[in-house]
């Protein structure tokens, strides 16, 4: 992890200019023109998700013109990450709350699983015929991009394989800001429980 190039703590990620700052430096630098300070806040959490797997995230808040954003990515390559923003006068400590509530939802469904043939062959396929994920850079392939979903990285060459299981059927594709929640289709979701 880099070096703030102003406090030398460790976790400089942010480009002010020229210079690698951390997001306290940065804040420190915002409260000055927008008037709003950053409250403490825990700099990390763990969580299980559906599968028992550990999860730990670095938890970040950042004073922007648009309003203060707060987001939880995970500690490693190619991970969950999280966003929620609010006004620049919202109660941060619900702030913090929304992104713990976002965190808990994301990891409480699991989208894709693996099941096996009777042949002993694995194949992946859509847990609810449903898929939410986040698109990233694909450093192998330039011109195609990653999915993740359940936070793990697929190719799109991977999402088609999958999607080949629903030959003939309708698809619906929709893109969510990165602060919003994904919403599913609620008289689906009862049709399905009953
Ligand atoms: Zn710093």
């Amino acid at each position: 992890m880099e070096i703030c190039e102003r406090c030398s703590r460790s976790d400089a990620y942010i480009l002010l200019g020229t210079e690698r700052i951390c997001s306290a430096c940065f804040n420190d630098e915002m409260e000055e023109s927008l008037g709003v300070k950053a409250t403490a806040y825990p700099e990390g959490m763990a969580l299980r998700d559906q599968k028992g797997v550990m999860r730990s995230f670095r938890i970040r808040k950042r004073l922007l013109p648009v309003g203060i954003m707060m987001e939880a990515d995970e500690r490693k390559e190619q991970g969950f990450n999280f966003e929620v923003l609010d006004d620049l006068d919202c109660d941060q400590d619900q702030l913090l709350s929304k992104l713990l509530s976002k965190v808990q939802k994301g990891l409480a469904e699991n989208y894709i699983v693996e099941d096996r043939l009777p042949s002993g062959h694995i194949y992946r396929r859509m847990d609810k015929d449903r898929l939410g994920g986040t698109v990233a850079w694909n450093g192998e392939d330039q011109e195609t991009p990653l999915i993740i979903v359940d936070g793990e990285p697929y190719s799109w060459d991977q999402i088609g394989k999958i999607l080949m299981s629903y030959e003939g059927f309708q698809l619906k594709l929709e893109i969510v800001d990165s602060s919003d929640e994904i919403r599913w289709d609620e008289e689906k979701e009862k049709d399905r429980e009953n």
